[in-house]
């Protein structure tokens, strides 16, 4: 059976088919589309030599046990968010099937080393708000204890929803022990932004995820009447964090793959007849690396301290959470480039802005490299997610000769 990168293609759309309402993609983990999307994939390793199971932390493997224990991971996520996209984290599933399908068949159901499928659960976070979830179980990151109390929208504890699909929460950590004999990890994955489209590109080779730096910033100045506080005597606490939301932007854009955002300000007492006297922002800030990263920290907390001044005001800041940037494994990178190059003629290397399961594994010291396929209008996590049917076809084979290049390099 050689690689059918079509039948992925329509493989994704018996998915969409099946889990998928007007408003979009509904495999929501732990809920029963999820569980029925779990199912619908089972029935397809059933055709296959693999052995399949659960770990402790929900995530869904299949080996296809090879001559070495040395095992190449290739994975993905089969949740989404509500209202999601038909690719995101499927495409990644139903290409490294094909490629398992082919392994199977070119080597007689035992290639030189043990491939393995991993179906990360909970990568979105959608529900509980703890993305990557399964992955950081696998990497021994998780922070279970404090996230087991967790509710959903509808009260249900996070605890609760894991326990309905066979997930006990004491044993979470035991996921860990599917590491041993990780030789190496590669996940192919849809951009989620518009960098490949404007460089019309279909395939580009992914250097690591962005560290982020999360903040709360509060401005304190004075609550006054609007009609009898003369604007000379104000103290705006609106008015110097409305500066500093203009000002991240050159702050950002003095280095060419760094991103701020302030995504949220909430005004105290936010009535049209009060001078604001207290002001948060949210600030997100993203790069690769991380001096970068530390010095646009640095730079904006200055700048809120001068604005603060400018406008006679004070100025707090507390961290919402924060992750150090993640780079892959250099010599795996550079057989992503050629696996690219081979099958597009051509390649971009660059950082992504979302996280991935894939950095939770590389934390954990598995050598791990990323592809991304192009996004048309670079939109994800809404039903118009899409990506033209030859750059999908394109992405399985690339990944494909990406996973026969890991495996000579695991045998090296
Ligand atoms: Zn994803």
């Amino acid at each position: 059976m050689p690689l059918s990168p079509q039948r992925a293609v329509d493989e994704l759309k018996e998915l969409r088919e099946l889990t998928s309402d007007d408003s979009g993609a509904q495999r929501l983990a732990w809920t029963d589309t999820w569980l029925r999307a779990r199912e619908w994939f089972a029935k397809k390793l059933a055709e296959l030599p693999v052995e399949h199971h659960y770990d402790s932390a929900g995530n869904n493997w299949a080996t296809l046990r090879g001559a070495s224990k040395k095992s190449l991971l290739i994975g993905g996520h089969l949740d989404s968010v509500p209202n999601g996209g038909w690719l995101d984290g499927s495409l990644n599933i139903l290409a490294a099937l094909e490629v398992l399908r082919r392994f199977a068949s070119e080597f007689n159901g035992r290639p030189p080393v043990t491939i393995r499928i991993v179906d990360w659960a909970d990568e979105e976070g959608a529900r509980f708000g703890r993305s990557l979830l399964g992955s950081s179980a696998f990497a021994g990151t998780h922070s279970i204890s404090s996230d087991r109390a967790r509710t959903d929208r509808s009260g249900i504890k996070l605890e609760d929803a894991l326990r309905h699909c066979g997930v006990e929460i004491d044993r979470f950590a035991e996921a860990e022990q599917e590491r041993k004999d990780a030789a190496a990890y590669i996940e192919l994955h849809i951009e989620q932004g518009p960098v490949l489209e404007r460089l019309d590109l279909p395939l580009g080779v992914v250097l690591g995820t962005k560290g982020v730096e999360r903040h709360i910033i509060t401005f304190h100045g004075q609550e006054a009447h609007s009609g009898s506080t003369p604007m000379s005597a104000r103290r705006d606490a609106l008015a110097a964090a409305a500066k500093l939301a203009l000002e991240i932007r050159d702050i950002a854009r003095r280095h060419p793959d760094a991103v701020c955002t302030v995504g949220s300000l909430k005004t105290f007492p936010g009535i049209a007849t009060a001078v604001v006297g207290r002001c948060e922002a949210t600030l997100d800030q993203r790069d690769l690396d991380p001096r970068i990263l530390a010095r646009m920290y640095r730079e904006a907390q200055e700048a809120s301290h001068r604005f603060a001044e400018e406008e006679k005001c004070t100025v707090e800041w507390s961290r919402l959470w924060s992750i150090e940037p993640v780079p892959f494994h250099t010599e795996l990178l550079a057989l992503c480039e050629q696996a690219v190059r081979e099958v597009s003629g051509s390649f971009h290397r660059l950082p992504s802005g979302p996280l991935h399961d894939a950095a939770e594994v590389s934390r954990a010291g598995i050598p791990t490299a990323m592809m991304f396929v192009q996004s048309l209008r670079g939109i994800s996590h809404n039903k118009i997610e899409d990506t033209r049917e030859d750059h999908l076809e394109l992405s399985v084979t690339a990944l494909d000769r990406l996973a026969s290049k890991t495996v000579g390099w695991i045998l090296r």
